[in-house]
C-alpha cells in the first residue's frame, strides 16, 4: 500500500478550486465558533439556496416531491437538511452526519466574583481539553443570555481587532519550579481556570465615585447588554480562542483554526448537500451538538429529534402510507463525518504508521474507533467499506484508512455507533487533523478538497 500526497495530483484548475474552497472554509469557521453560531450559518446558507423549514411545509400541508429541499432545526443547536430524491424514502437515504460542538470552556451559572481587585468569571470546561493549552492566550466570549421576559441577548466579544479579549492567567516560570514536576492534569486545577475580565474599580455612572471591580463590571454588563447578574443563571456563554482561522505554513498548504473538529466535516457536508444536483436516494446532511460530551441531551445524537424529523418527512411525501421511519433508517447509508488524528512524527510512538491518517493523504475512512479492544466502536461492515471504496475510486476521490492511534494508547468515539443502532450501514469518514482538541487545530487544504469531493459523490452516487 503506497501512501499518496494529494498535492501531487492537482493541476492548475484543482489548485484554484482548492484555494477558493479554503477561503470559504475559513469564513465558515470564523462565522461559527459555537454550535448555535454554526447552525445559524448553516441554515442561512441553506435558506439562500431554497431550503424551506419543514414546520412551514407541515402547516401548509404541502406534499413533498423529488427535488424539494427542506430543513429541520432543533433548539438552534442541531439541524438536518433533506434533498428529496426520486426514489421512495423507504429505500433509504444517503446521510452525512457531523457535529457542530467543539471543546471549549463554559461559563458557570453563578460565575462573577472579585478577588484581590481582579474580576473573574468562574468556568467549567466542556469536552476533552488539555488545561494548560488554554492559559495565557487571547480568549473571546460567545453565547447567549436568555432573560425572563423571553428575550435573548447575543454575546460575541473579542473577535474584532478593536475589541477587548480575555485571558486565563498562567504562573510565571520563575515561580513554577514545583509545577513543572507535576503531571499535566495536576498542573492546573480546572477549578482555578477562571476568566480574568476586569480590574478597574470605578463607578461608571458616577465616575468620581469608587466602587468594587465587580460592581463596575456589572455596570458595564447593564449598559452594554442590558443584563443583570441574575441573568447569568440562564445564559450559555462559551470561552473560545479569540481570532480568525489562518493559512498555515510557508507554502500556505494548511489551515490553523479553532473548532475544526468537527466543523471541517460540517462545512464539507453542508457544501455537498448544497451542491448536489438530482439525487436518486434522498440526500440528508445532519448537524448535531454535544458529541464532545457523549452525544447526550436534547440536541445530541442520542436525542430522538432526527428520528422524529424523518417521521414527519414520511407523512409529507407521496409514499407516506407505507413509509416507516425505522425501515427508512435501516435502509440508509451514512457517513459519520468526523475528523481523525493525523500522524504526528513529533509523537510517533502514539501512532502505528501503517494504520494512521496522514496530513494531505486524502479523506480518511475509519472502519472502527473505540478503545481498549475496540470497545464502544462502530465497526463498519466490510461489504459497506468496499461499496464506499468503489464510490470514491469511481469519482477519483483520494482516500486513506486509519485507526485512532496505536492499540491501547487511548481512543475515542463518534456518533457512528448511535446511528448504527438503527441497523444501517455507517462508517466514520473525515479528514486528519494535527493538534486535535487544542485551541488551534491544523488541517490540510487538499484533504478538505478531497473530503468535499467524497461527500458529494456519496450523496449523489451511493445506491
Ligand atoms: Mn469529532
Ligand atoms: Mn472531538
Amino acid at each position: 500500500m503506497k501512501r499518496k500526497n494529494t498535492w501531487n495530483f492537482y493541476g492548475k484548475k484543482e489548485l484554484e478550486e482548492i484555494e477558493s474552497l479554503s477561503e470559504e472554509y475559513r469564513d465558515f469557521l470564523n462565522a461559527g465558533k459555537t454550535e448555535r453560531e454554526c447552525i445559524k450559518r448553516i441554515l442561512f446558507q441553506a435558506e439562500k439556496q431554497g431550503y424551506k423549514n419543514l414546520e412551514e411545509i407541515q402547516k401548509q400541508g404541502i406534499v413533498l416531491r423529488p427535488g424539494d429541499k427542506i430543513y429541520v432545526s432543533h433548539m438552534e443547536k442541531a439541524a438536518a437538511l433533506f434533498h428529496i430524491g426520486a426514489k421512495p424514502l423507504e429505500e433509504g437515504m444517503n446521510i452525512l452526519g457531523a457535529h457542530v460542538d467543539s471543546p471549549r470552556i463554559d461559563v458557570k451559572q453563578v460565575p462573577l466574583f472579585e478577588d484581590s481587585g481582579l474580576a473573574y468569571l468562574d468556568t467549567h470546561y466542556y469536552g476533552g481539553i488539555k488545561h494548560y493549552q488554554w492559559l495565557g492566550i487571547p480568549l473571546a466570549l460567545h453565547g447567549i443570555v436568555a432573560k425572563t421576559d423571553g428575550t435573548t441577548v447575543n454575546i460575541c466579544i473579542g473577535e474584532s481587532d478593536e475589541e477587548e479579549v480575555f485571558v486565563l492567567t498562567d504562573l510565571l516560570p520563575h515561580l513554577g519550579k514545583d509545577i513543572e514536576e507535576k503531571k499535566q492534569k495536576e498542573f492546573i486545577d480546572a477549578e482555578k481556570m477562571d476568566l480574568l475580565i476586569g480590574n478597574r474599580a470605578i463607578n461608571q455612572k458616577e465616575i468620581e465615585k469608587r466602587s468594587s471591580v465587580k460592581t463596575a463590571i456589572l455596570e458595564i454588563l447593564e449598559q452594554k447588554f442590558q443584563i443583570k447578574e441574575e441573568d447569568f443563571l440562564s445564559a450559555e456563554l462559551e470561552i473560545v480562542p479569540a481570532g480568525k482561522a489562518r493559512e498555515c505554513g510557508l507554502d500556505k498548504s494548511m489551515i490553523l483554526g479553532y473548532g475544526q473538529d468537527d466543523r471541517s466535516c460540517s462545512f464539507a457536508a453542508l457544501q455537498a448537500i448544497l451542491n448536489c444536483m438530482e439525487v436518486q436516494r434522498t440526500a440528508c446532511a445532519l448537524f448535531v451538538d454535544k458529541e464532545e460530551i457523549g452525544s447526550v441531551g436534547a440536541t445530541g445524537m442520542h436525542s430522538r429529534f432526527f428520528e422524529n424529523a424523518v417521521q414527519v418527512l414520511t407523512e409529507f411525501t407521496k409514499s407516506s402510507h407505507i413509509a416507516d421511519k425505522n425501515r427508512i433508517l435501516q435502509n440508509s447509508y451514512m457517513l459519520s463525518c468526523d475528523v481523525s488524528a493525523a500522524y504526528d512524527p513529533m509523537y510517533a510512538e502514539y501512532f502505528e504508521r501503517q494504520n494512521s491518517a496522514y496530513l494531505s493523504g486524502g479523506v480518511v475512512l475509519n472502519k472502527y474507533t473505540g478503545s481498549g479492544g475496540k470497545a464502544g466502536a462502530n465497526d463498519a461492515n466490510a461489504e459497506y467499506v468496499a461499496k464506499i471504496r468503489g464510490c470514491f475510486e469511481k469519482n477519483q476521490v483520494i482516500y486513506q484508512t486509519a485507526e485512532l492511534g496505536a492499540v491501547d494508547r487511548g481512543g475515542g468515539g463518534t456518533i457512528a455507533y448511535i446511528m448504527a443502532s438503527y441497523g444501517m450501514d455507517i462508517i466514520d469518514c473525515g479528514i486528519g487533523v494535527l493538534n486535535m482538541h487544542a485551541p488551534w487545530e491544523v488541517s490540510s487544504k487538499a484533504d478538505l478538497y478531497e473530503m468535499n469531493k467524497g461527500y458529494l459523490a456519496f450523496l449523489e452516487e451511493m445506491k
